[in-house]
């Protein structure tokens, strides 16, 4: 009778552990998934945000929380039903978030990735504004009409006012065809003019001896 009663208890602990490992499971997989999705939307798009790539940019910017924040769920469950294949999983796309969405993470190390950022959204919402007044070279958009579609793109409140200059540099918008600007970061051209320089500096330092040099990631650390 006694050793029926403990039967019947281990029988009601061991559902709620097979949930457990079926719910992280399934949380793994699902941040594994958002991870590849965010990580092929972002390598998928230009630098330059045009307007047949404003959707897809939209998305790659929703996707990356829920592909930050479900991994750490996932490892969470993980470890409370003591499944290793979730862990394992869960973690190895937490990694592959890591280093395939640098700019998500860039935000915190590099203040010229995070205005650079910025000034891809302006420049994305500019356009998007353009296509849809109808608006050519020259014109000008109100801050209103600015945020407003920003509001709508980004779901964020405040539009314009939210993106803030890691180093408390003032954005210029602009009128349509000319960049909009940082007053201490300047514009995107200009940031890319001076990464390329620093590239083509650091190809030159670290001597040309084979040819795996030359195809190094610019975001690499020079040793
Ligand atoms: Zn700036």
């Amino acid at each position: 009778m006694a050793q029926e009663g403990s039967t019947g208890d281990k029988a009601q602990h061991k559902p709620s552990r097979v949930t457990l490992t079926t719910l992280s499971l399934v949380l793994a997989v699902i941040a594994m998934l958002l991870t590849v999705c965010t990580v092929a939307l972002k390598y998928s798009l230009p630098s330059r945000i045009g307007i047949s790539e404003y959707g897809r940019y939209l998305w790659a910017d929703r996707l990356s929380l829920p592909a930050f924040l479900i991994p750490i769920a996932a490892i969470i469950l993980g470890i409370a039903a003591r499944h290793k294949i979730s862990i394992i999983l869960a973690g190895f796309s937490f990694l592959l978030f890591f280093i395939g969405a640098p700019g998500f993470v860039g935000h915190a190390f590099n203040p010229q990735n995070a205005c650079f950022n910025n000034l891809r959204k302006i420049d994305a919402a500019k356009n998007q504004v353009a296509s849809e007044d109808g608006l050519t070279n020259g014109a000008s958009i109100s801050i209103e009409r600015l945020s407003n579609c920003m509001e709508r793109g980004y779901d964020v409140k405040g539009g314009l006012g939210t993106l803030s200059c890691p180093e408390d540099g003032k954005y210029t918008i602009n009128v349509v065809g000319i960049e909009p600007r940082c007053s201490v970061h300047g514009s995107m051209s200009e940031m890319e003019a001076g990464w390329q320089k620093e590239m083509q500096k650091r190809n030159k330092d670290s001597a040309p001896t084979n040819s795996i040099h030359k195809i190094k990631s610019p975001l690499a650390s020079s040793p």
